[in-house]
């Protein structure tokens, strides 16, 4: 089915400010609270949050075969789990309401009363119900900057990595949208030195820069999905900040790998970007040496441009940039990503969340984590305010956004936003 949403020639009637992340060929997919306290699934075209329940309740989607209540819910977990041609079919169906050229949504003031929201006037939800997160390890200059500051610089990838997408099974409940803040974890941790362990705030909050793609139903129990056919499967994407504490972290991982250290919280971007939208932006990996399995070879561009940067605000100074980087140096791609995640026939739901792995670049500006961007805080970062950072501190806001971009479309996730607070304290 030809994706329409796309054509870059389209133009919408709703303002689009210049250089937004939301153009109408973006049509990303949200779940957000009116100022009515009415819970909708929505898409947003510029500053513009759109009612996809009114749209459906007012028969703006007749044709298409949805389930009476598909957008009247909390979720978008029905939805995604509909499949791809539903996806496809919706967003097409969007594009030609909200094009200049047409005039029946755009002359009808009282459905439009109804279905269009300033997005200053919404409350952005989770997007899904996640029922399990999986986090990777897929990007080869992290695993290489990690190895080499805790084991061995001359064996700083482990044997596994070249052939396997290393990953871990994260938690989901403590998973929360853009702006809402997160405590500074307690935790155990090994004071350098010392040979006992001591129990307090941790001391090395970190973010990490990465991307998360979203599954629609992908196979029962017993079932493997072949990586020529993974990214159908694929819904789209967000971004991620998958916090860590890195002390914790240090003392607990080993054998098992990452538990409390990353389990405090994880921070989401709240609209789901589709694949969909994200075509045009398909490009290569890197090249990948050895050469995989069968299971995991595939032929063609499967990585994706994404240009992803990240911002520190302190609590009384602007935002001060601190990385930039690019979703296209990921060794592991997600459709192999997906492929070796069900490979045991390991069942995915529509929902689940799959985090990329801290995304780093080749180059020191490019890196994903403090850990990495101060060498384990050897060389604390400048901000702009005068201060020094060596990982995150009490009262800042680590902000990440993304988008790609060509000649003709640009197309963006946003951001996510989150600030740090002190520790929890009981009441
Ligand atoms: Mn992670």
């Amino acid at each position: 089915m030809p994706i329409t949403a796309n054509d870059t020639n389209r133009k919408s009637w709703l303002e689009v400010p210049l250089n937004s992340d939301f153009p109408i060929q973006n049509i990303p997919f949200g779940v957000f609270l009116t100022k009515e306290n009415v819970v909708t699934v929505g898409t947003r075209i510029g500053d513009f949050a759109i009612d996809l329940g009114a749209l459906q309740q007012l028969n703006y989607f007749e044709g298409i075969e949805l389930t009476d209540d598909m957008f009247m819910q909390d979720t978008l977990n029905d939805f995604i789990s509909d499949g791809q041609k539903t996806w496809r079919l919706v967003r097409n169906r969007i594009a030609e309401l909200f094009d200049v050229e047409n005039s029946k949504l755009q002359d009808n003031e009282k459905d439009k009363e109804i279905i269009i929201f300033n997005m200053e006037d919404v409350e952005m939800q989770l997007p899904v119900l996640i029922g399990d997160y999986t986090d990777f390890y897929s990007s080869k200059e992290h695993a290489t900057n990690v190895g080499t500051m805790f084991r061995d610089p001359d064996n700083a990838l482990l044997p596994n990595w070249l052939h396997i997408p290393v990953g871990y099974h994260g938690r989901s409940s403590t998973i929360v949208p853009s702006g809402i803040p997160v405590h500074r974890p307690m935790g155990q941790t090994l004071p350098n030195g010392e040979t006992s362990p001591v129990f307090g705030p941790s001391r090395l909050v970190d973010f990490e820069l990465e991307t998360a793609f979203i599954t629609t139903d992908v196979n029962i129990m017993g079932e493997n999905i072949l990586v020529t056919e993974a990214e159908e499967y694929i819904f789209g994407m967000v971004l991620l900040n998958d916090w860590s504490a890195r002390d914790i972290q240090k003392w607990e991982y080993v054998p098992l790998g990452p538990f409390l250290a990353k389990s405090f919280a994880s921070s989401i971007s709240p609209w789901i970007v589709t694949m969909d939208a994200l075509e045009p932006f398909k490009t290569k990996g890197p090249k990948q040496e050895p050469t995989p399995l069968p299971y995991l070879q595939q032929k063609g561009k499967h990585s994706f441009d994404i240009h992803l940067e990240v911002a520190i605000k302190p609590e009384k100074a602007e935002p001060t940039v601190i990385s930039r980087s690019n979703f296209k140096y990921m060794y592991w791609t997600m459709s192999q990503q997906l492929a070796h995640h069900t490979s045991n026939g390991c069942r995915v739901n529509s929902g689940d969340m799959m985090g990329s792995g801290t995304i780093s670049g080749p180059t020191p500006e490019s890196f994903g984590s403090m850990l990495e961007l101060t060498w384990g805080g050897k060389n604390p970062l400048k901000l702009n305010d005068g201060t020094e950072r060596k990982f995150i501190n009490d009262n800042d806001t680590v902000i990440m956004k993304g988008y790609s971009q060509n000649e003709n479309v640009r197309i963006g996730f946003g951001e996510v936003s989150s600030k740090l607070l002190p520790t929890f304290v009981r009441k």
